[in-house]
């Protein structure tokens, strides 16, 4: 054993964050390391964070989880995408999927064709050649691997699940594998004299928690990273104004529809997540353009179903920790930063900065390569995910109320200035090789928010128009075909993943 080399870890908190951090190195490091998470009940979790994209799949792969059960234990559902509402416009509508539309013919993305269509009079939407969009219409859900005998790719998706079962789920899965989990509230943190390294958490009533490397999954608070280490704050409310959520449950949809809803409001927007046994709602509002009572009034007329609760409110800053990992300790989830959860962005950012800092993780507290390593990676995904979000607010034509004026003439980052000319200009989309969203879906985020291309790839015009003609109404036949062989959202959850009686009433 090397000096200071790091045999035990401390994850301080047990959220979401906390739990799939635990699970994570329990499966891939827990030969080697001793693993102790404390959470506090009385402090308890942020309670929502029960949308995902599809990246969670890789996630519960590593782990090994069976998905009809974990589906099962959190009384969850299927998600093909989000259901945008009133975004570029009011009345407007659209799908952002997880799955390709269309077809790319010779190396040119689909949607070069379908400009192409419409410049020659056709009056389809990009969306007539969704699978995702089919499917999500009918309330059909299946597994799916291609359309066809096509080259056409089947269905992607995620999941919605409640936010604590899932934590649970995790904290079992854990506890399995030898994580040992300490109830308590951190008092005070110790810190070596010389190198300023967390040594020990000390609790309420006296326990002391030692430990080589520590995980402040501490949400908000950031009590590690962000109150005793002393990082700070860069703070994104010019380009993202919502800084106050309030959320509440309501009776289950009448039809669970595998998609998650946001619908744009005056100052803000609301969330809708169908689950088996309830229905997550939220608004997300800046609160300098919307008083709190006003909000409560929007998010519960906007209710689909009956409340089963009063709306409890949350509220955040949306930014970044000027580092994410700063001496032997690394925040995860909240305390790491946030990014409103309009494209579900935050568990899958709690993955994938887990996955980085196991790959990194060094042998040693000593590290100051691998950290610096991280830090810039990490950087580059938040910063590359904030540009995405700002593009649903800043591209509309909404000028009804003060905050959409505000979101329209904002000045933004210049990155996305570049990509929003691009596309403008012909089609084409200047997305940074690592970018979290692939094309598809900034071609879709912008199109449904109003950009139309002033042209298209001119490779698009390979094709004589007959044989464009016939590929466009091929792909409408082959779409509707393959949806209508799959079973219905409800019949897949009924058959596979039904929530089990016994642990919804628990
Ligand atoms: C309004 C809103 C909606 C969201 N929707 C989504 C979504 O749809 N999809 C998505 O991916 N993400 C979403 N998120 C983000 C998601 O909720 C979080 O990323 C996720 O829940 C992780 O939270 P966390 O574990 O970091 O923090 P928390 O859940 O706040 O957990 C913090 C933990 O630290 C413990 N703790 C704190 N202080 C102490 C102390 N002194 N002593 C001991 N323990 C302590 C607490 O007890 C708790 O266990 C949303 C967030 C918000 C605010």
């Amino acid at each position: 054993m090397t000096e200071g080399s790091v045999r035990k870890l401390v994850i301080v908190g047990g959220g979401t964050a906390g739990w799939i951090t635990a699970a994570a190195f329990a499966r891939l490091l827990g030969q080697r390391l001793e693993i102790e998470l404390v959470e506090s009940e009385a402090i308890g979790t942020v309670g929502v964070g029960e949308a995902t994209i599809p990246q969670i799949i890789r996630l519960n792969t590593i782990l090994g989880i069976d998905e009809h059960d974990f589906l099962r234990r959190t009384s969850g559902t299927f998600k093909l995408g989000i259901e945008f509402v009133d975004w570029g416009s009011l009345g407007s509508r659209y799908l952002h999927t997880f799955g390709d539309t269309g077809l790319n013919l010779a190396g040119v993305a689909f949607h070069h064709y379908w400009r192409r269509s419409m410049a020659g009079g056709a009056q389809s939407s990009l969306w007539d050649f969704s699978l995702h969009q089919a499917a999500a219409d009918q309330a059909r859900f299946g597994k799916l691997d291609r359309v066809g005998n096509t080259a056409m790719a089947g269905l992607a998706y995620a999941y919605h699940f409640d936010a604590s079962r899932y934590a649970l789920y995790l904290r079992d899965y854990s506890e399995q594998r030898g994580v040992t989990r300490t109830e308590g509230i951190v008092e005070s943190i110790e810190r070596d004299g010389t190198s300023g390294d967390i040594t020990a958490i000390s609790l309420k009533g006296g326990k002391r928690v030692a430990g080589d490397f520590f995980i402040d999954c501490t949400g908000f608070r950031a009590l590690l990273l962000g109150q005793e280490l002393g990082v700070g704050y860069d703070d994104w409310s010019r380009w993202l104004p919502c800084d106050r959520a309030l959320a509440v449950p309501s009776e289950r949809l009448p039809t669970i529809v595998p998609y998650t809803r946001a619908t744009a409001k005056t100052a803000g927007w609301q969330w809708r997540i169908p689950l088996q046994h309830r229905t997550g709602n939220g608004h997300v509002y800046s609160s300098g353009f919307i008083s709190d009572e006003a909000a409560a009034d929007t998010l519960l007329a906007g209710l689909d179903t009956k409340a089963l609760d009063d709306p409890r409110p949350i509220r955040f800053t949306t930014g970044r920790r000027q580092a994410f990992w700063s001496h032997n300790c690394v925040a995860l989830g909240l305390a790491s930063g946030f990014l409103e959860p309009l494209e579900s962005t935050s568990i899958h950012l709690i993955q994938s900065h887990v996955s980085r800092l196991i790959q990194l993780f060094p042998r040693s507290a000593h590290a100051e390569v691998e950290r610096a390593e991280y830090n810039r990676r990490c950087t580059a995904e938040f910063e590359q995910i904030r540009d995405f979000l700002i593009l649903h607010y800043h591209q509309t034509a909404r000028e009804d109320s003060e905050f959409w004026r505000y979101c329209k003439n904002m000045d933004v980052p210049d990155s996305l200035t570049h990509k929003l000319a691009l596309f403008a200009a012909s089609g084409r989309v200047g997305r940074d090789v690592d970018d979290l969203f692939r094309d598809a879906s900034w071609v879709q985020v912008m199109l449904g928010q109003g950009i139309v291309p002033a042209d298209y790839d001119p490779m698009a015009d390979q094709i004589e128009p007959a044989q464009l003609s016939e590929f466009l109404a091929n792909l409408k036949t082959l779409i509707a075909r393959s949806v209508a062989g799959l079973p219905s959202h409800e019949d897949y959850l009924r058959q596979h993943c039904a929530a089990d009686p016994a642990s919804l009433a628990a």
